[in-house]
């Protein structure tokens, strides 16, 4: 048996983040996968001639050289940010309404998307000025109490986010409401809400703004050659430092000695032991399955409990056999949607009968992503709540899926006026079962636990140490305090990494 300094458990970003950072500090760690690849959600599959991506259709708070996102340092300070082809997407969205049968283009540039917006809502300037003013302030406020949580300076906070403080317990709708945002630009702002999972009335406003203003600001940013680029980058990277990584290592027991983390246990026999533990997988798992009974604190179980979890994938992959433009697919993002009230979306996304979606034109953005001629079309709709479980048995599975997605792609036809079936090659879809199995995330959550109401990025940031209330372990990724998405979860395995290090060094005060 041997013993490592820590072990991490998911190969996803998060797990990738962290494994690399303690390795980069000369710690022996192991990374365990259940899988036979690296990255979770974060890789690439081949159906015929096409490689499709599984998941990154926009990387938000990267930014570039001049405009650094966070990320950008977190890249660059790992020697990262030159080793990967980033391509900016063309338009930040493309939403269409099928209500009211209206549709908006969106564009990247702060006054570019102003100007656009006055186009569109005469009368919206002043209102969207003072957004982007807030949304900038928000970001930077946030930034500023990610890196100093543990020594939070009232009085600075006071003098440079005053803003910040008034907005940063109050939903989108009610500060767009405050500083009298026409209705139809609320709407055609917040657009975009299904990233985040929460309506609007539920959506804290400095979450949305922050990570809008990044995206608005900076562009949203693909790697030339799909998210599987960046993890095979990442695990290059890990074994370049010394870090060992195990592929077809499930995880399915948390070993203890005296009441400390001591180590785990495999599904094929194999046992590691560590005293720190880093997990890249949801508190529901690792607390409802990993751990003896005994070993769950009562409060983190009472935590878990109380989330509820985010969108469930909803996938569908297409091969077409004609090249964007001879399809009239002219944009790189389309987002489809039954109304712009976020309300109403949200119950139609929690029902089987959506047909809503994100649809995204890979070619748009990197034109050689499939063969000359043909087009990559991706559609992405997470299903609100839990009816696809619900409804799904063995017997109905391949007609339900069958069905929601012929719903989403006859949407999208009839919105665009663009044909697709007739030109369909390969077709693959991805279902909440599909998700739930190959990531091992509860009910095929994609996007972590919902962040909603009180529960939301700031106040978790805030308690980011008492999330797991057990010695020596830590979590990373979608279901930990940084929430979704890329560059979160990237976040997220470099603050797991910074805490492991503190308890590593804490840990051998205490021996010598
Ligand atoms: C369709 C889709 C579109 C998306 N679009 C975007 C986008 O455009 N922009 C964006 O920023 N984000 C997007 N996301 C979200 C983003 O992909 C995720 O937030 C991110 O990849 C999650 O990373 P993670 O660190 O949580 O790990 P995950 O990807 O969730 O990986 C967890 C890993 O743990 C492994 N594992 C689980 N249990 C065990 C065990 N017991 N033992 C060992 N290993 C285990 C799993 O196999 C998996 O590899 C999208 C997601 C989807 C599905």
């Amino acid at each position: 048996m041997e013993k490592y300094d820590a072990i991490i458990i998911g190969a996803g970003n998060g797990g990738l983040m962290s494994t690399l950072e303690l390795a980069k500090y000369g710690k022996k760690v192991l990374l365990l996968e259940k899988s036979n690849k690296p990255g979770g959600l974060a890789t690439s599959f081949i159906r015929g001639r096409f490689e499709f991506e599984a998941s990154l259709f926009g990387l938000n708070n990267y930014g570039n050289e001049e405009h650094p996102g966070e990320l950008y340092h977190l890249f660059k300070k790992l020697g990262l940010q030159e080793k990967v082809d980033f391509v900016t997407v063309k338009e930040a969205y493309h939403v269409y309404a099928m209500d009211e049968n209206v549709d908006y283009t969106m564009p990247f540039g702060i006054m570019e998307y102003m100007e656009k917006m006055e186009e569109y809502v005469p009368g919206s300037q002043n209102a969207l000025k003072k957004f982007f003013v807030l949304a900038e302030e928000s970001k930077e406020a946030l930034i500023y109490i990610e890196q100093n949580k543990n020594k939070l300076d009232a009085s600075y906070l006071k003098r440079n986010f005053p803003d910040f403080l008034k907005v940063s317990t109050h939903t989108v709708d009610k500060v767009l409401e405050a500083i009298k945002m026409p209705k139809r630009a609320q709407e055609i702002l917040t657009s975009c809400w299904v990233y985040f999972g929460s309506p609007t009335d539920k959506l804290s406003f400095v979450h949305f703004a922050a990570s809008f203003f990044s995206m608005i600001a900076y562009g949203l940013k693909i790697p030339y050659k799909k998210s599987g680029e960046l993890s095979l980058l990442l695990e290059e990277e890990i074994r370049k430092n010394g870090g060992e990584i195990k592929y077809n290592s499930m995880v399915k027991e948390i070993l203890f000695k005296d009441r400390k983390i001591a180590g785990v246990h495999l599904t094929n026999g194999e046992i590691y032991e560590t005293n720190h533990l880093i997990c890249n997988i949801s508190p529901t798992v690792v607390f409802g399955s990993l751990l003896p009974e005994s070993m769950v604190p009562i409060n983190s179980k009472k935590l878990a409990n109380s989330r509820i979890l985010g969108g469930k994938g909803f996938s569908i992959f297409l091969g077409l056999n004609q090249s964007p433009k001879d399809l009239g697919l002219e944009n790189y993002s389309y987002i489809i949607c039954e109304s712009l009230d976020s309300h109403k979306e949200y119950l139609n996304k929690s029902s089987l009968k959506t047909c809503s979606s994100m649809a995204y034109v890979l070619n748009n953005a990197i034109p050689s992503c499939s063969a000359k001629g043909t087009t990559i079309l991706e559609f992405n709709s997470p299903l609100m709540q839990d009816t696809f479980i619900k409804n799904v048995t063995e017997k109905n599975y391949f007609e339900l899926k069958s069905r929601i997605a012929e719903s989403i792609i006859d949407a999208f036809e009839k919105t665009t006026k663009i044909s697709i079936k007739p030109y369909i090659e390969e077709i693959e879809i991805a279902t909440p079962i599909t998700y739930a199995r190959y990531t091992g995330h509860p009910d095929g959550s994609i996007y972590g636990y919902k962040a909603t109401g009180m529960d939301n990025l700031l106040p978790r940031m805030l308690s980011e140490e008492k999330e797991t209330l057990l010695e020596n372990l830590r979590f990373c990724g979608s279901f930990s305090s940084t929430l979704s998405g890329f560059g979160a979860t990237y976040m997220s395995g470099h603050l797991a990494a910074k805490g492991t290090l503190k308890d590593i060094e804490k840990e051998e005060e205490t021996w010598n």
